[in-house]
């Protein structure tokens, strides 16, 4: 109040508004002025102790990742929590660089110990001792930007403890019972596909380690990963080792993979294809004897195929059901909060009009039962959400599915995938989800596209696919 006082002494007129720190910096900015906070003093142990802080804050709310934002005029600290950013905390310009190179220089794994600002760099807080419980590692990704900098740190959480079934992921049933006939076959690739963030890696190590528990070490597991981001007890892993370019890397995540397939292995889990010589390889694990996991980027379970041959893959090679076992693609829905989800019907007025007629249209007389995210709670920290579920959709392919996708068929192997082998596609899981009040619809419908269109777009492809399936 004391700079009130003095602008009232002085008889300036002046009025109170709320503002923020980065609006003041670009005033001070604008005027020539240089600002820190604390008048300038970070010092080295206020920086190790705002370090900490900040990881086990975000820690403390499953954050997935803490994005370091640094511009002229300041610095914004967001936390990815349930795949959304949020703004944690706002600094000036010079916290925010002291802080990445504290990240960088105090605390992670690496050979060059100063941080430079003005090129791409990587690196890993590996050693747990630095730490909070509950945390694993940390993998930090740091870039120029046109002002200053941006560091992502990738919080790696210790889930060994966590259950081994795929439901408790959100998979249903059925998908479980698929995922045990894939690991009964001795020898086959398995492809889990999913935009970065989908949750595929832990959906992989989660399988890997219920088939390990039940084969109890019977069974010798390798993984090839760049590197192993979570340890899986009973398994061997084999890390990739330190590249300097990316085409080095390439090359030392092949001759991993070779390697580790000399190491007599009966099941394979490489950690994701990039390119046609990693493709090859894992096809050639497969067709030699070996049970392959692994995942991809592709937009459905079908789609791998697609991308594998686009990628170079012979389709011949390829579609061959003993070979290629199993497709599946995945994504994260938010979970509704128990607690404070609203029932649709009695809040109409909080969904657009076009899209409760869409939601109508795909859930029939079910989107009575439906729930919608509520105003926030206690025990959801005011998120209307819980953490979020797997929207899954897996295909086996068979003898039929592999000859329509051998001749380009897609409309034919998705019709014989969903009416002959009984397959459920990533929207009909969705709704699912959404009928028994577990996922708000307009959630499901930002992560898996339109409900409704998908029904629509099924019955055309039906539709087409029979006329098509006339001339032959
Ligand atoms: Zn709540």
């Amino acid at each position: 109040m004391s700079y009130v006082t003095l602008l009232r002494r002085k008889g300036v007129e002046y009025r109170i508004v709320s503002t923020t720190l980065r609006s003041i910096a670009n005033v001070y900015q604008a005027a020539g002025v240089a600002i820190t906070d604390d008048q300038g003093q970070h010092s080295k142990t206020q920086m190790q102790v705002a370090g900490m802080k900040i990881i086990s804050e975000a820690a403390a709310s499953s954050a997935s990742d803490i994005h370091i934002r640094i511009d002229r005029s300041g610095t914004d600290i967001l936390y990815r929590i349930h795949g959304e950013l949020e703004k944690a905390h706002e600094r000036d310009h010079e916290y925010g660089k002291k802080l990445v190179r504290y990240y960088y220089q105090a605390m992670a794994d690496v050979s060059e110990e100063t941080f430079k600002e003005n090129i791409r760099l990587d690196a890993r807080i590996g050693d747990t001792s630095k730490l909070p419980p509950g945390l694993n590692g940390i993998r930090i990704a740091a870039s120029p930007t046109a002002e200053a900098t941006v560091m992502v740190l990738r919080l790696l959480y210790n889930d060994a403890l966590d259950s081994h079934d795929p439901c408790d992921l959100g998979f249903s049933t059925a998908h479980k019972f698929l995922f045990e006939h894939m690991q009964e076959q001795p020898i086959g690739l398995n492809i889990i596909s999913g935009p970065t963030g989908s949750g595929k890696s832990t959906t992989l190590q989660r399988l890997l380690r219920a088939y390990i528990s039940e084969t109890q070490g019977r069974k010798h597991v390798l993984t090839v990963e760049d590197p192993p981001e979570y340890p899986i007890i009973g398994a061997v892993q084999t890390p990739v080792g330190n590249a300097t370019s990316q085409r080095e890397r390439e090359e030392m995540f092949i001759a991993a993979i070779n390697a580790a397939m000399r190491l007599d292995p009966d099941t394979i889990m490489i950690g994701e294809l990039r390119d046609k010589p990693s493709a090859e390889l894992a096809l050639r694990a497969a067709t030699t004897g070996h049970q392959v996991w692994t995942t991809l980027h592709a937009n459905s379970a079908l789609g791998i195929a697609d991308r594998m041959i686009n990628i170079g893959i012979e389709p011949d090679m390829l579609l061959d059901h003993t070979v290629l076992t199993g497709l599946i693609s995945q994504r994260l829905v938010k979970k509704l909060c128990p607690n404070c989800k609203q029932p649709l019907r009695d809040h109409l007025n909080k969904m657009p009009s076009r899209t409760l007629e869409r939601i109508q249209r795909a859930l029939g007389s079910d989107w009575i039962d439906v729930f919608i995210t509520g105003d926030g709670c206690e025990q959801c920290n005011h998120r209307g959400s819980i953490g979020r579920t797997v929207c899954a959709e897996i295909v086996i392919p068979d003898p039929m599915l592999c000859e329509y996708l051998r001749r380009g068929e897609r409309v034919l192997a998705r019709k014989h995938w969903l009416q002959e082998q009984q397959g459920q596609s990533i929207v009909h899981h969705a709704i699912e989800k959404v009928k028994s009040g577990e996922v708000d619809p307009m959630m499901a419908e930002r992560v898996v596209g339109s409900l409704h269109m998908a029904e629509l777009l099924y019955d055309n492809m039906v539709t087409v696919g029979e006329v098509v399936g006339d001339k032959f």
